[in-house]
């Protein structure tokens, strides 16, 4: 078996090549969604979606890469390395998958959480037709976290202000009011947006044209930047309660977090896209988690994240700043060593397996 190192791209248009080589190779056809902007090279940018198994199976696994843009080349190796080895060739009956690559595509190229119109998607699938959630946290400290300049004294003087909220607060709640989600500032960080973006529109489409006939659908849904180094937490969206967070329960054999009890490395979130797939597959029981792979500390990550914001909100993306801040980009959402590589395909093998015996249940 090749060292799975090698399922890991360089950039988005090694790994679009790579997915869609693995696809064909395989025998199977891709869906390509043309994005309508281009990446930072003028490469052509696009979700590709590439089905396995039966056309009408009532049980599905859907693996979704790139929800944050350059968290992707961590999840579309594990999608090229489960093409490339086969992995999908002997699925149990009666199940398909559906592998659904780069579903933001624009951040990806440009090694950006957000989308191209600097939207979290996994902030993005609110009610528009309804108030937007409320962030006070997040107003009271938006101009420290996006500042319109971004040098040494800017860094060490925002960060004792946020210290500063911390203490006065909690940790927690300088988290919460960072990246929980906030709806009043379009140049800010993890900004929900004001109607569904592109790739939100993507997602659900893909999900109702190939999702109609599943009854029973299992998401993994890959993500980095939160806990240790190289570690696979299983975040599950799905409330305290309910019917999926259960089966969840089951399948994982417990071995999954949530963000509404305090388990989770992630804050509480709204708007994240289990409310846009269950909405696209009505006749379906969802079984929802976020793998989330860690990467850098927390404050290092943040801090990438600030820097690539006043990047593109007040600098120049392909200017002489752009460089250094998207190399820390990389490093945070994207370390890619062999050693991380391995423990990312490791822990990806171990839950789809884990998924796919949860549904042969359902
Ligand atoms: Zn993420």
């Amino acid at each position: 078996m090749p060292d799975p190192a090698s399922y890991f791209a360089r950039s988005y248009a090694e790994a679009r090549a790579t997915l869609r080589e693995a696809a064909t190779a395989a025998g199977l056809s891709v869906d390509a969604r043309t994005h309508p902007l281009r990446g930072p090279e003028g490469e052509e940018l696009s979700t590709d979606a590439v089905w396995i198994g039966p056309r009408d199976a009532r049980r599905l696994l859907v693996s979704i890469s790139g929800t944050h843009g350059g968290e992707g080349y961590c999840g579309s190796g594990v999608q090229c390395g489960m093409l490339e080895t086969g992995r999908y060739r002997d699925l149990p009956a009666d199940t398909a998958v559906l592998v659904v690559h780069a579903i933001n595509p624009h951040g990806f190229a440009w090694t950006r959480r957000v989308t191209e119109d600097n939207v979290d998607l996994n902030r993005n699938f609110v009610d528009f037709a309804a108030p937007l959630p409320d962030n006070a946290g997040y107003a009271e400290l938006h101009e420290t976290i996006c500042p319109p300049r971004w040098d040494q004294e800017t860094i060490e003087q925002t960060f004792s202000a946020l210290m500063a909220y911390a203490e006065r607060h909690s940790m927690a709640a300088l988290q919460q009011a960072v990246s929980g989600g906030q709806y009043g500032f379009d140049d800010g960080l993890f900004f929900g947006g004001r109607q569904p973006t592109w790739s939100h529109r993507i997602l659900e489409d893909l999900l109702r044209r190939y999702g109609a006939s599943a009854k029973a659908v299992a998401v993994v849904d890959y993500h980095t930047g939160l806990g240790p180094f190289g570690h696979g937490e299983r975040i599950c969206p799905h409330p305290a309660g309910s019917a999926a967070r259960a089966r969840a329960e089951d399948w994982y054999g417990g071995d999954i977090t949530a963000t509404d009890d305090g388990t989770s490395t992630s804050a509480p979130l709204v708007g994240t896209n289990d409310v846009g797939i269950a909405r696209a597959l009505p006749q379906a029981e969802v079984t929802q988690i976020a793998l989330e792979y860690g990467t850098q500390p927390l404050f290092e990550v943040i801090n990438a994240l600030r820097g690539d914001n006043w990047l593109h909100a007040h600098g120049d993306p392909q200017g002489p700043d752009a460089p250094a801040i998207k190399a820390e980009m990389r490093r945070c959402f994207y370390p890619g060593t062999p050693e991380w590589c391995r423990m990312i395909w490791d822990r990806a093998v171990e839950t789809e397996d884990l998924a796919l015996a949860g549904l042969k249940h359902a």
